[in-house]
């Protein structure tokens, strides 16, 4: 008999889409003042495995108990998309970023501005405690957050600051530019790390309100593309209108397109996330 078996091997070299995990519930291992308004809580738990290592920066959903709830009760994933609890379940679901995620501890870290005691994520972090439970989903959003280039542009305010630092970690030796980080004042300083030759200039809002100043589009308007500079791309992320100028400011005077410019608009003054999040979402899905 002949036992000459010929097999066909057929390989998918298409990258295979990222399975959809469902949301994790993860508690509070620790809760520290970074900065005079920052709060970095880190989270862990057995539904933390998994959680990719390569995303720092990136979005996250979070999950807020109910005032009668020690822990939220999660949506999950049907067949054809998420299922929510009841409403008088369902939890407070904000957007906020991966400082990051250290795999040797399996621990996720996710910095908080403190901008009032009355918001449901604000005064959660300013609260928690070791035991307390929050759930994540993601994370998600652009990958890579930051399109590629010799020169970068970088501006947001305290919301942006933990992805700010993340890219910063990330960014390689090469790359140049700038980045404008938006604070009060010096109590809002955090070390940044990076080994990218990158500009870091803190700018100072004193009085004015969050969300009212144009310091970042004033100070993006002051520099110039170096001559030799062959690629660009260009990070905006904060305040809506600050975020919206500065996009347009970006697309006329660089003629930027949408791959080379993230301007997402963290939050708008006088609306609560519930409030924003459809304008969020229209401004998003601009066409450049
Ligand atoms: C993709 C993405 C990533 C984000 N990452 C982070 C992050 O890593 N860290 C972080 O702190 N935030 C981050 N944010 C912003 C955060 O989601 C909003 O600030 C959110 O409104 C906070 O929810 P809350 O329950 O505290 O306040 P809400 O109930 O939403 O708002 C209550 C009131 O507070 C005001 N407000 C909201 N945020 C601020 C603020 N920062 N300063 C002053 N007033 C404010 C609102 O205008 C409203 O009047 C991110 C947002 C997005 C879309």
């Amino acid at each position: 008999m002949n036992s000459h078996v010929t097999t066909a091997v057929i390989r998918n070299t298409a990258k295979p889409a990222p399975k959809r995990t469902p949301p994790r519930l993860l508690q509070v291992v620790k809760s520290e003042r970074i900065s005079a308004h920052m709060q970095r809580i880190t989270l862990a738990g057995e539904a933390i495995k998994g959680f990719p290592d390569d995303r720092n920066g990136a979005h996250i959903k979070v999950f807020l108990p109910l005032a009668h709830q020690d822990k939220p009760v999660l949506p999950t994933l049907g067949p054809t998309g998420v299922i929510w609890p009841p409403k008088e379940e369902k939890p407070i679901t904000r957007t906020y970023s991966v400082r990051k995620y250290h795999p040797e501890r399996e621990e996720l870290e996710i910095d908080f501005v403190l901008h009032g005691a009355d918001s449901p994520a604000s005064g959660w972090a300013l609260k928690a405690e070791p035991g307390d439970f929050l759930g994540v989903a993601g994370p998600g959003g652009p990958d890579p957050l930051l399109a590629p280039a010799d020169w970068h542009i970088i501006a947001g305010d305290m919301t942006a600051l933990p992805a700010i630092a993340a890219l910063l970690e990330e960014l390689p030796e090469h790359a140049t530019g700038y980045v404008f980080i938006e604070v009060t004042d010096e109590t809002e300083h955090q070390p940044l790390v990076t080994r990218s030759a990158v500009e870091i200039h803190w700018l100072y809002r004193g009085n004015l309100v969050a969300g009212k100043s144009t310091l970042q589009l004033d100070a993006i308007k002051q520099i110039e593309k170096p001559v030799n500079i062959k690629t660009m791309s260009a990070w905006v992320a904060g305040e809506n209108s600050a975020v919206v100028n500065i996009r347009n400011y970006l697309k006329s005077k660089y003629g930027l397109t949408k791959k080379q410019l993230y301007a997402v608009p963290y939050w708008r003054y006088g609306f609560n996330e519930e409030g924003y999040h459809e304008e969020r979402h229209r401004v998003m899905d601009e066409k450049y």
